[in-house]
């Protein structure tokens, strides 16, 4: 035997040793998370445990199919994976069947359409513009390019959904299929409201609940599960779980949903994130998990009543889930340089188009702001009047160098008292 000092490189665990380049960008993204606010509202903080998850040999498994009709062998021991997470949505969101295999929010409603429509069904959904997604019909999506979207939007006035506008414009249209939820909608939904309109015209109810699944498991958003036929979410937005997306549905539906997943659009399954989104759905079981939803819909309440004091004006006057949308114009700032100010002070956010916004939406006129991470982090009610304070001081400082150094001091003090992960070090 030769005696070869440097070990053959899958010996190497250390990815610091293996890698220093990229060790040294999640170093710095582990400091930036710990040290900054995160107010983006498709974010979160995942757990330890979602992570760890995450990060085992469950990566390797090829596993195309589903439990117990897997192409592959080896797969007893992931099966059982898989079907606790099958089996923890189903019990999660009281629906009748459940698949948890698809890679993206995105790819989940591909699948969804993929199984209810054919190419070139119409089908009615919220408008981009107005807080719809990109798989609701936009034109440079696969949403819009296979299928005939007719949308709505909110009324000019509140900036809600007005129910008697949707349910003309589907009897006008009669789609094949209604989809409902939002991107960036600060409301409740009434899905109740969807299910009578899409029964009117004998339309299928589809609910993209990517952005409220955990307000929803927690019971701080009425679910839409009874009403829908479909229901597909994200498990990394409120849900606080890997990145990734499942589809819950009504048992008729399960075989058509399962085979537009596999074999329809993805390959293998990734079975160590469908492991993590396992741990996720039993921390959503957790009855700590119904106070973390009802606190993120406080602290965003809270916010944007903040905020509002500040002198900015909240989309539809405030907000009834994770979510706002502030129309920056009384400060004479837009959403673009907003967000550049706030990033170098420490504050995490996106730039959102608002309700019939005039400025171009790679500009935009507003912010959209959420609470799922921050509320995750630790913090409460009196944070989110400091959080205000912190954003109405840097936007009204925008290009004044000492503004902004102050409030990112502030934020380190702030974040310092709430850390997302203490026991990662950059
Ligand atoms: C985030 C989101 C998606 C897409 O999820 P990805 O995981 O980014 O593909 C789909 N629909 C809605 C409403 C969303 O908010």
């Amino acid at each position: 035997m030769t005696s070869d000092s440097s070990p053959a490189p899958s010996r190497v665990r250390d990815l610091s040793t293996v890698d220093p380049e990229i060790a040294s960008i999640v170093g710095r993204e582990i400091v930036r998370q710990n040290t900054t606010i995160q107010l983006i509202a498709s974010e979160n903080f995942t757990s330890p445990a979602v992570m760890e998850a995450m990060g085992t040999v469950l990566t390797n498994k090829y596993s195309e199919g589903y439990p117990a009709k897997r192409y592959y062998g080896g797969n007893l021991i992931v099966d059982e994976a898989e079907e606790l997470a099958r089996s923890r949505a189903r019990e999660l969101f009281g629906a009748e069947h459940a698949n948890v295999q698809p890679h993206a929010g995105a790819v989940a409603n591909m699948a969804v359409y993929q199984a209810l429509l054919k190419p070139g069904d119409k089908v009615m959904g919220m408008r981009l513009d107005q807080g719809g997604h990109l798989t609701h019909g936009s034109p440079v999506n696969f949403s819009g390019i296979m299928y005939d979207f007719v949308s709505y939007g909110v009324d000019e006035t509140t900036e809600m959904l007005d129910y008697d506008v949707i349910r003309s414009l589907a009897v006008r249209e009669r789609p094949r299929a209604i989809v409902a939820g939002a991107t960036a909608y600060p409301r409740l939904i009434d899905f109740a409201a969807f299910r009578s309109i899409a029964d009117e015209i004998g339309a299928l109810l589809i609910v993209d609940a990517a952005h409220i699944a955990g307000l929803v498991a927690g019971g701080a958003h009425p679910t839409p599960v009874p009403h829908a036929d479909v229901v597909s979410f994200t498990t990394h937005k409120t849900l606080r779980g890997p990145r990734g997306a499942a589809i819950v549905s009504r048992a008729e539906h399960g075989a058509s949903i399962d085979k537009a997943v596999f074999p329809g659009l993805q390959g293998g399954p990734m079975m160590h994130v469908i492991a993590a989104k396992a741990v996720a759905f039993r921390e959503a079981l957790a009855p700590s998990f119904r106070d973390y939803a009802a606190r993120v819909v406080t602290n965003a309440v809270a916010l944007a009543a903040a905020l509002t004091d500040e002198g900015f004006r909240i989309v539809s006057g405030g907000t009834d889930n994770h979510l706002m949308l502030v129309d920056l114009r009384p400060f004479g700032v837009t959403g673009k340089v907003a967000q550049e100010a706030l990033d170098t002070a420490g504050i995490t956010c996106n730039k959102n188009q608002i309700p019939n916004d005039p400025e171009k939406p790679f500009v935009t006129s507003g912010l959209r702001l959420g609470t799922a991470a921050v509320t995750t982090a630790g913090m409460g009610v009196g944070e989110m009047s400091e959080v205000a304070r912190l954003i109405a001081r840097a936007l009204r400082g925008v290009g004044d160098e000492s503004v902004r150094r102050g409030v990112l001091a502030e934020v380190h003090e702030l974040c310092g008292r709430f850390t997302p992960y203490p026991e990662l070090v950059g």
